[in-house]
């Protein structure tokens, strides 16, 4: 159930696995599933029409015998009953359940439901900011997470003056740690973006349904024609509160094959995983995760419970940047550095112990797909090595799987 990554992914993996009983895709969406990341980035600057942001055609789900039901809600339901209710009166059945239920986009508790103060997290949102876009000049984007950052980048793209404010000291330094937001806050203000960190909105100013105005933190006054509020999501867990399963971690405890309940599975933004090769428990709230959670969802369906081992992966492409990140640094981690910095082509191991927990490149895909390999094997790597560009880290592979 979800008509997103994990859910789509699931359902479509399920036939290829075999599975022959009937398929239910449950979505509160109204648009058949479609690849959220473009919604920031290619769809929003028009590179990219609607029948390529679509994950399949709508003729495929009847073919592979996948009954789509959009736009209906469910409400909770009974596991031992093997049902789900949805809104509106109505009960679905079950013998297996895959919640991939996303998140919803958190809003400031003063900002004004004003007519030009947008959200993105569906297709809709972002036909609606892109149709927005088109007739303004200026955009002021809250919050500097991926969302905002992604969205000011591709409105720096289309020509627009763009403020982006955000109220940490700098930007995705907790994604990602300081030295990389800085990288990050540097790179936004040589493209162009007014950024103004360790800065909150202070008092909006309307005029009717429109937002006119903000006076930030600053003391600033600042006009606003279009206003994008990114300040992150909450992770949809009415259903699974609904249902009685456990919520930890912000999200839905589940074991290492990500199963919630017997016969009830979660994936994606609202999954808090036993990860069986960090060792720990990890949510992660991005595209990859959620459609190969999908598919390992899948895979236990129909072959029997197996522990999901593979590494969390995504990436970020803001103006020619592009950032990809494997594994799951827990904040208390050495960094190790390697390559140009200033030449944005370089990649940062983050270690624990000795082992490395996770690594994030920019503009250096090669060293993330072999930091990927030594992060899997669990063996203890000289950080010398990893730092030093003549030693080919791919002969560490096999050192570290011994
Ligand atoms: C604009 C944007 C750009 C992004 N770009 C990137 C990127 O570049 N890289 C990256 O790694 N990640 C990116 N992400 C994050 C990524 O898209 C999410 O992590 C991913 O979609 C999560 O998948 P999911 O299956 O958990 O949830 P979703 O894809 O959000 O799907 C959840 C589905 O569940 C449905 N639903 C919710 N509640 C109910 C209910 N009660 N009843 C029925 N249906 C329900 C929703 O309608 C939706 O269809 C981006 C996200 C956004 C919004």
């Amino acid at each position: 159930m979800g008509g997103g990554g994990t859910g789509d992914a699931a359902a479509f993996a399920l036939r290829k696995q075999g599975f022959d009983g009937l398929i239910t895709l449950i979505s509160s969406d109204r648009d058949r599933p479609y690849d959220r990341p473009y919604l920031s980035k290619e769809f929003l600057r028009g590179e990219v029409d609607l029948p390529k942001v679509f994950l399949h055609e709508e003729a495929d789900y009847a073919k592979q015998g996948i009954e789509l039901q959009l736009n209906r809600k469910v409400t909770g339901g009974s596991i031992q009953g093997g049902k789900l209710a949805v809104d509106g009166g109505g009960e679905v059945e079950f013998d297996s359940l895959v919640l991939g239920l996303g998140g919803t986009p958190r809003r400031l508790h003063d900002a004004p439901r004003a007519e030009n103060v947008l959200l993105l997290r569906s297709l809709r949102d972002s036909k609606a900011l892109r149709q927005a876009l088109e007739r303004t000049s200026r955009l002021l984007v809250i919050g500097a997470g991926f969302i905002g950052a992604e969205v000011a980048a591709s409105a720096r793209q289309l020509g627009k003056e763009v403020l982006m404010i955000e109220a940490a000291a700098v930007p995705l330094s907790r994604a990602l740690s300081a030295e990389v937001g800085e990288i990050y806050a540097t790179i936004h203000r040589s493209r162009g973006v007014d950024l103004r960190t360790a800065t909150t909105v202070q008092n909006w100013h309307s005029d009717g349904n429109r937002v006119v105005g903000v006076t930030l933190s600053d003391g600033r006054r600042e006009e606003a024609d279009l206003v994008l509020e990114a300040v992150g999501i909450e992770p949809n867990l009415d259903v699974p509160k609904a249902l009685g399963l456990t919520i930890e971690g912000g999200g839905v405890r589940v074991d290492e094959a990500l199963r919630a309940a017997e016969g009830v599975y979660c994936g994606g933004d609202i999954a808090f995983h036993a990860h069986p090769v960090l060792g720990r428990s990890i949510r992660v709230e991005h595209w990859e995760v959620a459609k190969n959670q999908g598919r390992g969802i899948a895979a236990n369906i129909a072959g029997g419970d197996k522990p999901y081992a593979k590494l969390p992966y995504f990436w970020s492409d803001q103006y020619d940047v592009n950032m990809e990140y494997r594994g799951n640094a827990s904040g208390d981690d050495r960094a190790v550095w390697r390559g140009d910095r200033d030449g944005l082509a370089f990649s940062v191991f983050y270690l624990r112990d000795g082992l490395i927990d996770a690594v994030l490149s920019m503009n250096d895909s090669k060293t993330n797909e072999v930091g990927g390999k030594l992060i899997e094997r669990r063996r203890p790597v000289s950080e010398s090595a990893l730092g030093n560009m003549s030693v080919d880290l791919a002969e560490l592979v096999p050192a570290a799987a011994s």
